[in-house]
């Protein structure tokens, strides 16, 4: 067999689609699991839907998800006289036709047709121009464009690698634009021919291509070309089972790392979308080399796909519990701008690294953590069926016992939970009637860390004054 080439051919039109990075990720995974090569081709013919610097944001993302690329990627608008000479030899050989319908015409034309309730298709009015019609045009500089000879009327049969036998009856493709009038190819042309000069063997994309295939196919028989294999990946789909869109969530790779997923994290899950690794294997954490090692075309599934952000944010939590705090800490910097103190920041992670879910989580308690005053209503400093009074006494008890503790007592949260709790249950005091209040007094919030990893975090100072503080409201 030839040697295994696949490719990622993304068009730079913004964003990176989270579908776009599974395309990249099963072909990469698809060459490198069969010692092949895994080429980056940008498609960047359709010059109105070019987006600036989405070329290089595509290429920062495959680097930083290891998804390393064979080639120097290869740019289709650098090609264009390549795909012409293509063209025009599809014309010499009868296979495409000039079309000089203007645009006017051709709106005209699928207007009558969907009022007549038609598929709006190419009438073929150029199909048959006589050669010296043509030339005509031509010299009277008409615009055209060239268009694909799609025969009456056939079946076109292929078997895809995913799907089975898969059929199209060609009265349902249009006569395809191959050439446009300014010069650049289709997308259906410079795939076609790329994949050809690029020798790939197999062409492995997401299901939304899968139309566009038999007009490959009669691209390829139209050249006198073998064509590759062919894999169509299933659909991404929100938890309701409609396509995966930017209305209900995020769909950007970019999106996801500026929220704080992991990019082995996110990779391991987008992995697991449409693949797994075989009937009676529960494993699903996967790094890039065991991914290599039990990548399988024939394991993924023909039918959709459903995003759960609730499992990516599992996973996620489980990437960043597996890390050391100190890399947590540098990952976290960006989301803690507010925060300059190298010490205190890692003391945060620490006490926070079980609960992320995402590293942008970390800046959500921020407020309590820093040496500022903290807003919240009195009342919630009442534990249950207490009373103000009681919790103000109580209060006053716990500062008064703080202030015995030395400084080395805060040195980890562990020895102050000791302290703490051996204190209240030598004084038989209730648990919730002194810890409630005291996690409120640090943090202002219903829902916090404990109160001794607050204390341990703040330090003796800081928790004297908020407690401090807290019986002021209450008075
Ligand atoms: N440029 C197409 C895209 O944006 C490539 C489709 C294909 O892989 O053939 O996805």
């Amino acid at each position: 067999m030839n040697k295994i080439k696949t490719r990622f051919a993304p068009s730079p039109t913004g964003y990176l689609h989270v579908g776009g990075l599974r395309t990249a990720l099963y072909n990469f995974l698809f060459a490198q699991k069969n010692q092949g090569n895994f080429l980056l081709r940008i498609e960047d013919t359709d010059q109105s839907r070019l987006v600036k610097g989405a070329d290089k944001q595509l290429i920062k993302i495959l680097k930083q998800f290891d998804l390393k690329y064979d080639n120097t990627p290869i740019y289709q608008s650098k090609r264009t006289k390549i795909y012409q000479k293509f063209a025009e030899q599809l014309v010499k050989d009868g296979k495409a036709y000039y079309c000089f319908c203007t645009p006017e015409r051709l709106t005209k034309m699928r207007e009558e047709q969907i009022a007549n309730k038609m598929p709006p298709m190419y009438d073929g009015t150029c199909r048959d121009l006589k050669s010296e019609e043509v030339a005509t045009n031509l010299k009277a500089h008409k615009p055209f464009v060239f268009r694909l000879r799609v025969p009456i009327n056939r079946d076109i049969k292929f078997t895809d690698l995913i799907r089975g036998e898969v059929s199209f009856n060609t009265s349902t493709i249009d006569d395809q634009v191959l050439m446009k009038s300014d010069g650049f190819p289709t997308y259906h042309l410079a795939n076609v021919v790329d994949d050809h000069e690029m020798e790939i063997s197999h062409v492995i994309r997401g299901e939304e291509w899968l139309p566009s295939t038999p007009k490959h196919i009669l691209l390829y028989e139209a050249f006198g070309w073998a064509p590759p294999a062919f894999a169509h990946l299933p659909l991404l789909l929100n938890p309701n089972k409609t396509k995966l869109s930017k209305r209900e969530g995020d769909v950007a790779v970019e999106d996801f790392l500026h929220k704080g997923y992991l990019p082995d994290a996110l990779l391991n899950f987008i992995a697991l979308l449409g693949w797994n690794p075989g009937e009676g294997s529960t494993k699903e954490i996967f790094s890039l080399e065991e991914l290599i090692k039990e990548f399988d075309l024939n394991k993924i599934n023909k039918s959709g796909a459903v995003f759960d952000i609730e499992k990516l944010n599992w996973l996620n939590g489980l990437y960043i519990r597996k890390l050391k705090v100190k890399e947590l800490a540098k990952l976290c910097k960006p989301y803690l701008k507010q925060i300059k103190n190298t010490k205190l920041i890692e003391k945060i992670i620490i006490v926070e690294q079980e609960r992320l879910k995402k590293l942008s989580d970390i800046s959500q308690n921020l407020n309590f953590f820093s040496d500022k005053k903290i807003e919240y209503v009195a009342s919630l400093l009442v534990w249950k069926k207490s009373t103000r009074e009681a919790t103000l006494e109580n209060l006053v008890k716990l500062e008064d016992y703080l202030i015995t503790l030395k400084e080395t007592d805060f040195k980890s949260v562990k020895n102050l939970e000791e302290k703490i709790t051996t204190w209240l249950k030598q004084n038989n005091f209730g648990v919730g009637d002194y810890l409630w209040p005291m996690r409120v007094a640090l943090s202002g919030q219903q829902n916090s860390p404990s109160p001794f990893e607050i204390t341990w975090v703040l330090g003796k100072k800081i928790t004297l004054k908020r407690i401090n503080e807290a019986q002021n409201r209450l008075r």
